[in-house]
């Protein structure tokens, strides 16, 4: 799936001149879709065009009728068109595993319809299979692929094609080929930045771009704002509000200039999305725990991903020799992700669960990606922690300097304070109590000391292979004799939701930046206080500038407001796109964010192995900030649990001390005080490829 790029300073001219799968992106109508997923979308359309009286019982006729192969010479050019077309696609679900006399047969049949000819040839494959095997191999691989996977049975396929006529009846008609999971990039700091949530075409809310004053200092900001820049409100309902008309009685804006709606945030967030709270949820671990196959099987299981997707996955994964990270290939999308095997970017998408919406990031396990961790656990509100419960595997990860403890660590420290503790790859240890005892026992006694309450943390045992305890609960023998808890996605339905600061005047903090179709540009984040409504004016620090934000998006929805805990993308204008980097905060402008270089702060050392000195640098990692800095002044060490100072300026700080120290940074952060914003006054230090302390900012110089 293709991903919204950071575009500062991006030559767009080069994206014409290779072939970098991104590239497309760029110019592209569908600039937010893959080219594989941009192929599916090419066919929507057209499907979408195609007259819409075929029934899936006319669909089976074609399929039974007879097939006259002499039709195929006689095809005028346009269908010949449409025939290589439909080939393609089902080329690329099926790959080389079926003869092309057949795809061309069942293309034929089907009326050029991907979607039919595809749905043809696999129940074909099903029904001639053993014919077929001891005739020769012609479609046998696809037949014995479907039997053999567990995850693709025949009953799953006619359900779907049995859910495929009930939902063409129905209004909400949804193509196959659509159902795959929107996955997103979240921003990672040092690389060029990707996002890949689908964005709906901007200009929806059509609110004229304002002129906005440049420059100036933060004082002045508010002062700068043009009043008469008021844009005028959308009329349309929010659909986010499901036909619920806010509450708006215009009042003179809060904030700026213009009339801001008064709406009742609490009230409206009790009423989206039919009143379920939003959750975001981390999935970490060390490499190779299971992650993106316990949650791109999740996800599957969920009916997010469809059996075609599946298949095709499954088909494409066997072909790079790599069969068994079918499922993870949902979540991790780029082409080196699976070609290594593993995870680098944050993976985002959404779920339900009953009672809870549910954004899903998945993070990368790997110690080289650990700041792309740090970025997506400092978003979450919760943690889903995988550890392989396989012989030697969990001791690898939780012993010998594996992700495991590191991981759990930076989250407790971003504060995360509920955690599900998923005991993947169950299956490899014959679902035995013993293996699962022990395993909780270590854990449980590290995530104590590593801050967490008993009661907040919850042991599942799972296997994200074969799907067991996922969804809903095992019928494992093994496993139903020890254990009657949770499944998986009844422990995340269970959690609770997390309070949040919609009170607080507005903050958003950037992790990607992008150019969509038509004016203005992208900043995707999540708001982490307050609420934004289209047509306000909003100020990005740094730089200290104004603009208006133009759309809101949420989980693909245009949406009239946003509050804190949303993952959104807010489509701005009246500001230069070059200005906005990742790291920026969209605030209110009449209070807004402090920014600076140097602030004090009370830390945690961790394990480090060389002391900290006055002077020693250290990778500042803020939200989707990674900044060098140093530490500038040892104020401090206060003692553990008192808080008491036991010793002024200190010559070093050494592991497990808690500290107060200022650092400075090499360019201006916008920071709050932890006391202010819990959410936006915690950070991590880092230092050569380690995670050396935790800390919350208690003063900015
Ligand atoms: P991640 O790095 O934590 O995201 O791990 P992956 O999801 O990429 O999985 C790593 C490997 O473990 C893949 O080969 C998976 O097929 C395998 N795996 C994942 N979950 C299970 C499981 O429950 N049982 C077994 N036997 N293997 C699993």
């Amino acid at each position: 799936m293709s991903r919204h790029r950071n575009v500062r300073g991006y030559n767009y001219d080069e994206d014409f001149d290779d072939d970098d799968i991104y590239g497309q992106s760029v110019d592209d109508d569908y600039c937010c879709i893959s080219p594989a997923t941009a192929n599916q979308f090419i066919y929507s359309r057209q499907e979408r065009q195609a007259p819409k009286g075929d029934t899936l019982e006319e669909e089976e006729d074609e399929e039974d009728g007879p097939m006259s192969p002499s039709v195929i010479p006689n095809l005028d050019p346009l269908d010949q068109a449409k025939l290589y077309s439909c080939l393609d696609h089902m080329r690329t679900v099926l790959g080389d595993a079926v003869p092309d006399s057949a795809l061309t047969q069942a293309a034929v049949r089907c009326g050029f319809d991907p979607q039919k000819a595809l749905d043809a040839v696999l129940s074909e494959d099903a029904k001639t299979a053993p014919v077929t095997r001891s005739a020769g191999e012609a479609t046998a691989p696809v037949a014995r692929a479907s039997q053999e996977k567990a995850p693709l049975p025949q009953k799953a396929k006619q359900e779907a094609v049995a859910e495929k006529a009930k939902s063409r009846n129905g209004s909400d008609y949804k193509l196959d080929s659509e159902v795959v999971p929107k996955v997103a990039r979240m921003t990672v700091s040092g690389k060029k930045q990707t996002m890949g949530f689908d964005v709906p075409s901007t200009g929806e809310n059509g609110v004229a771009g304002a002129s906005v004053r440049r420059g100036g200092s933060p004082e002045s900001s508010a002062a700068t704002l043009p009043s008469e820049s008021t844009p005028k409100r959308p009329e349309t309902p929010s659909k986010g509000l499901k036909g619920d008309e806010p509450s708006t009685v215009p009042t003179p804006g809060r904030s700026t200039g213009k009339a801001r709606h008064t709406i009742d945030i609490k009230a409206e967030l009790q009423k989206r999305l039919g009143g379920k709270p939003l959750l975001n949820l981390v999935v970490i671990g060390h490499v190779d725990a299971g992650k993106s196959t316990l949650m791109g099987h999740l996800l599957y299981l969920l009916g997010h991903v469809n059996k075609r997707t599946m298949h095709k996955y499954e088909q494409e994964s066997k072909k790079a020799g790599k069969a068994s990270f079918a499922y993870a290939w949902v979540l991790d999308e780029t082409g080196e992700e699976r070609d290594r095997g593993v995870t680098m970017d944050v993976g985002m998408t959404k779920f339900e669960t009953n009672s809870k919406v549910v954004t899903l990031m998945d993070a990368p396990g790997h110690k080289d990606f650990i700041p792309n961790m740090i970025t997506g656990a400092a978003q979450a509100d919760v943690a889903v922690l995988v550890v392989d419960a396989s012989r030697g595997e969990f001791e690898a990860g939780f012993e010998a300097g594996g992700q495991t403890r590191e991981h759990a660590l930076l989250v407790r420290s971003l504060g995360v304070t509920q955690l599900a503790v998923a005991v993947n790859k169950m299956d490899q240890v014959n679902w035995q109590q013993e293996r699962f005892q022990d395993i909780t026992s270590k854990l449980g006694h590290f995530l104590k000391q590593a801050g967490f309450k008993d009661c907040d943390v919850f042991y599942i045992p799972t296997s994200g292979l074969s799907g067991e305890n996922l969804v809903t609960r095992s019928s494992v023998t093994q496993l139903t004799s020890w254990y009657s808890g949770l499944s998986l996605l009844e422990q995340i339905d269970a959690f609770k939701a997390p309070r949040r600061s919609v009170d607080k005047p507005f903050r958003l903090c950037v992790s990607d930046v992008f150019k969509d179709q038509g004016s203005g540009f992208c900043v995707t984040g999540k708001i982490e206080a307050g609420y934004i409504q289209t047509g306000e004016r909003t100020l990005a620090m740094p730089p200290n500038e104004t603009c208006t934000v133009k759309g809101i998006t949420l989980h693909d929805e245009a949406l009239d407001w946003a509050a804190a805990g949303d993952h959104v993308s807010l489509t701005v204008t009246g500001m230069d796109i070059i200005k906005i980097n990742v790291g920026c905060v969209f605030c209110d402008p009449k209070e807004p964010i402090r920014v600076c270089t140097r602030f004090r702060a009370q830390i945690l050392l961790f394990n480090i192995e060389v002391p900290i000195t006055q002077g020693f640098p250290v990778l500042l990692h803020y939200h989707t900030v990674s900044e060098p800095a140093t530490i500038r002044k040892l104020v401090s060490v206060l003692h553990k649990s008192s808080g008491e100072v036991l010793k002024k300026k200190p010559k070093c700080l050494s592991k497990g001390m808690n500290a107060i120290v200022e650092i400075q940074t090499q360019r201006p952060v916008a920071l709050e005080l932890y006391k202010d914003y819990k959410e936006l006054g915690r950070f991590m230090l880092r230092y050569v490829g380690s995670t050396i302390a935790a800390g919350v900012v208690t003063e900015v110089k």
